[in-house]
């Protein structure tokens, strides 16, 4: 398996950037990812000058043959933290909370001790106009906060140039919805993935498969207008794939869904739209 060094990142998704590796159409590899401010925060809690600016993603990485009106099939295998990590700072003006990371269990400075749910906080595709910043999200994934993107997760993100150009990185040992501190345990780590093309995605936009859930994205200035962009989203990509019209998908994501707030604390808030397998038995598309 080959390892994706964190020494290449970027920190904006951009169709400009040139791929730093190149991989084939299915293959597994171990991406490093480096935490959000790029191992410039020390063990004693203070933020060391000179780093790279937050949410170093490491990439860009052109899959074989990928072409726009596809998705990338990204398929999360495993994600392993470093030994310790960090929580806040920023706005708080407080030092950071460090915490270790250790067989699975994050130790708190009081000494709570709970298991450890990593996620990667910011996963995407160039977007085919202006670059995204990593500090926010987008149609093309970037910075959707969101704990389901975990192992076990497969994330289809929509390709709109040539090889995709897929960059990750911001991983949290542990995170909650809505992340409303500002961050996760932040955490550099090593992530192994499986990336394949989907030639025939069920939606335009960023979803997601978790523990037989499929859910979307969307992302505003209020948390009301991305969870009400969400429901429409969900809505829509349920009157595609079942014969329900529009009416039943909404009364049946009412009452069998969910809509959850990934994140508060980015320039666009992020919701989620969720649909259980149950829901759509007879049309789970995976
Ligand atoms: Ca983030
Ligand atoms: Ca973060």
């Amino acid at each position: 398996m080959r390892r994706l060094t964190a020494d290449h990142f970027v920190n904006e998704l951009d169709r400009r950037h040139p791929a730093a590796y190149t991989i084939e159409d299915g293959e597994t590899v171990l991406v490093e990812t480096a935490d959000c401010h790029g191992g410039f925060v020390g063990r004693e809690g203070a933020l060391r000058p000179g780093g790279p600016r937050p949410n170093p993603a490491t990439g860009p990485i052109a899959v074989k043959g990928a072409t726009p009106g596809e998705a990338l099939a990204v398929a999360i295998r495993q994600v392993k933290p470093a030994e310790w990590g960090f929580i806040g700072g920023g706005a708080q003006g407080e030092p950071f909370t460090v915490v270790d990371i250790k067989d699975g269990v994050a130790t708190y400075p009081w000494g709570l001790r709970l298991p450890v749910n990593p996620i990667i906080g910011v996963i995407g595709l160039a977007p085919p106009g202006e670059p995204v910043p990593t500090n926010t999200p987008s149609d093309w994934g970037g910075n959707l906060d969101t704990v389901d993107i975990c192992a076990g997760a497969t994330i289809y993100l929509p390709v709109a140039v040539p090889g995709g150009m897929l960059a990750l990185g911001d991983v949290h040992a542990l995170q909650g919805d809505s992340e409303c501190c500002g961050t996760g345990i932040e955490c550099a780590a090593e992530v192994t993935l499986t990336v394949r093309r989907e030639p025939y995605p069920i939606w335009h936009r960023t979803y997601l498969v978790h523990d037989d859930r499929l859910m979307v994205f969307a992302h505003a200035d209020t948390v009301d207008d991305a969870a009400w962009g969400a429901v429409d989203q969900m809505v829509q990509l349920l009157t595609k794939i079942t014969p329900r019209t529009e009416v039943e998908a909404r009364r049946l994501l009412s009452t069998a869904g969910e809509v959850r707030i990934s994140q508060i604390v980015n320039p666009k808030k992020t919701c989620r739209a969720i649909i259980p397998r149950q829901a759509i038995p007879e049309q789970w598309p995976f």
